[in-house]
């Protein structure tokens, strides 16, 4: 088989070359032979009607012996240069120019000689019995007064005729050995002329299908070869150029995937994960790179999140639910999309935070009602004994007075605090930072406080070491919280009670502690004093409002420090907060609360 274009074209060429002049040989010799054959038969037969006239005289005269006719056809052969041949009408030979008459057979019975006599000219060709070699023969009666008295006949060996022949041939064939010498060459180069860019096209199409696709074809000629490479040319640079763009695309794609908080799986026809993102595999738990290819069933493993993905498949609808996941996993928005071919795009969105943040409001509300009822219900309580008479007795109503004063005094601290506590979490409340000792902080709300710890029969005293760095502080701020530890240790130390109050480098920060052995805080409620509204035990906690320590935690942040408590129930407890260094901060800076 031809395998190549080169092969294709440079064969098929040579061979029509070869067969056509092959053809053309055979066909100029048979011609060439049978023209010359026409031109020797008419010449023959011409030679033999001048050879019947030249032998007529001697014919006529009755005294011809054999020996004349003889002599005659040698002589005629010589300047003929041609066998010459007379013979009798009964067909005995009278004279012959190549043999003697008397050793040759009749010859009445040769094709020349019969058609002569019928016909008046016969030829005919033939291998010459006598000669044993090809011969043409043409044969005339010699009439004498109307009568045939003689058959003369000249003929030629057909050597000759097949010799030249044979050399028109020869020169025809060796002319076409010397044109497919010329011509074979040419016809490779222009076969691998054409093959050449078909050959670079092709490797060039198969690294381009496996993926390098940085050759171009660099090509001269305008030709169909020409603008097929230009158009590979441009096909391969359209292809970079949609690739490139998928690429970006692709990226662009990934990164919001890779980025966004909810979680986002597509699912095949096959019932199986196609594409998670990192969210999704965070919220469903699992491992991304083991999840794809997973069964969806496996990969979600709840319930209820593969019934609304099942519902999805089976109505063809996009489906939405919410659904709190068993355990510590979170609460989630579901929602299942169908897309084309069975797939499915399942959209996970994570709304534990909002429905925390649901709970504190709904706490809040719930918790601030509840602090307002009790000092409205004593409230209403006094007013309605004022008025069933309690007026009428002065000393009575001025006492009922002194106890609304107080429920009211709570009602004021209750509001104060909330709008504390709300302008810090909102930042509005800006911190005026400056260096400040740290005795600064601590002597004077300690000082207030001390009379009141004296009524409890407690000893209250602080312990600061030598040398303390000044800390970066808005002092009001961070006496506030001082204030509401100490007064929370009074609160909750019985009587005889010892609070220590001290401070202490802890990196490049500075500790400040207050510790008492009151009634101390069980473990179960330690990690939640510092919420809002959050009171170990209300009867115990007399009037406060749960917001203290709140807002302790709130200023003691917003200082760049932190708030921890260590208690153990029936001991007492040491709270404790941190503040910065102030050599590395600015003077005077402002930030935020
Ligand atoms: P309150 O105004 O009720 O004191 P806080 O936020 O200051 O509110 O305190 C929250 C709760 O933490 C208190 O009700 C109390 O149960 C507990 N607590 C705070 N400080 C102490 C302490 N020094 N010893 C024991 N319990 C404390």
């Amino acid at each position: 088989m031809l395998r190549s274009i080169r092969q294709r074209i440079a064969v098929p060429y040579a061979a029509l070359i070869l067969v056509s002049t092959v053809v053309l040989a055979l066909f100029v010799s048979t011609y060439v032979r049978a023209e010359y054959l026409t031109d020797l038969e008419s010449h023959l037969v011409a030679d033999a009607r001048m050879v019947g006239q030249a032998v007529l005289p001697a014919l006529r005269a009755d005294s011809a012996g054999a020996q004349v006719l003889q002599t005659l056809a040698g002589q005629l052969g010589d300047s003929l240069g041609a066998r010459v041949t007379l013979i009798g009408v009964d067909g005995w030979v009278l004279g012959d120019s190549y043999e003697d008459p008397l050793g040759m057979d009749n010859h009445l019975t040769r094709p020349e000689v019969q058609a002569a006599l019928a016909d008046g000219v016969g030829v005919s060709t033939r291998r010459s019995p006598t000669l044993g070699y090809d011969l043409m023969y043409a044969a005339v009666p010699v009439i004498l007064e109307g009568e045939t008295v003689a058959i003369s006949r000249v003929s030629l060996p057909l050597t000759r005729v097949q010799e030249r022949v044979d050399r028109l041939r020869n020169t025809v064939l060796l002319t076409a050995a010397a044109v497919l010498l010329l011509a074979g060459p040419l016809v490779v180069l222009t076969a691998e002329g054409i093959a050449r860019p078909v050959r670079t096209l092709t490797q060039l199409a198969e690294r381009a299908s496996q993926g390098e696709r940085s050759g171009r074809i660099r090509t001269a000629s305008h030709d169909e070869t020409g603008r097929l490479a230009d158009a590979f040319n441009r096909m391969i640079e359209e292809t970079d150029r949609q690739m490139d763009a998928l690429a970006s695309q692709r990226n662009a794609l990934t990164a919001v995937l890779t980025h966004m908080a909810d979680g986002v799986i597509i699912t095949g026809a096959d019932e199986r994960v196609r594409l998670i993102n990192p969210a999704a595999a965070r919220l469903l738990d699992t491992a991304e790179a083991s999840a794809v290819g997973e069964r969806f069933v496996t990969v979600a493993r709840d319930h209820q999140v593969v019934e609304i993905w099942r519902r999805c498949l089976a109505s063809n609808t996009e489906q939405t639910a919410a659904v709190e996941m068993v355990g510590a996993r979170p609460f989630l928005q579901v929602v299942v999309t169908p897309l084309d071919g069975d797939s499915c795009l399942v959209l996970l969105q994570d709304l534990t935070r909002i429905r925390r943040l649901e709970t504190v409001r709904r706490d809040f509300i719930s918790n601030i009602s509840h602090e307002l009822r009790t000092p409205l219900a004593s409230l209403r309580a006094l007013v309605e004994t004022l008025q069933d008479g309690a007026l009428a007795d002065p000393p009575a109503a001025t006492q009922f007075l002194g106890l609304m004063q107080t429920e009211v005094d709570a009602l004021a601290q209750l509001v104060e605090e909330l709008l504390e506590l709300s302008r810090i979490e909102s930042g509005r409340a800006p911190l005026r930072l400056c260096p400040t000792p740290v005795a600064d902080v601590i002597h004077p709300p300690v000082a207030r406080l001390q009379p009141q710890a004296k009524r409890a029969h407690l000893r209250l005293f602080v312990e600061l070491p030598e040398g303390l760095p000044d800390v970066l502080a808005d002092v009001e701020r961070v006496r506030q919280v001082v204030t509401n530890l100490v007064h929370n240790a009074i609160k909750f130390t019985p009587l005889k009670g010892t609070i220590r109050v001290w401070a202490e480098p802890a990196g490049d920060m500075v500790r400040i502690a207050v510790q008492d052995n009151g009634i101390g805080i069980a473990t179960d409620d330690l990690a939640r004093v510092f919420e809002r509204f959050y009171k170990v035990d209300h009867a115990r906690s007399g009037k406060g409002t749960g917001l203290g320590l709140a807002i302790a935690r709130h200023l003691a942040r917003a200082h760049g420090g932190d708030i921890r408590v260590e208690s153990v129930e029936g001991s007492g407890s040491t709270f404790s907060f941190t503040l910065p260094f102030a050599h590395d901060r600015p003077v005077d800076s402002v930030q935020q609360g």
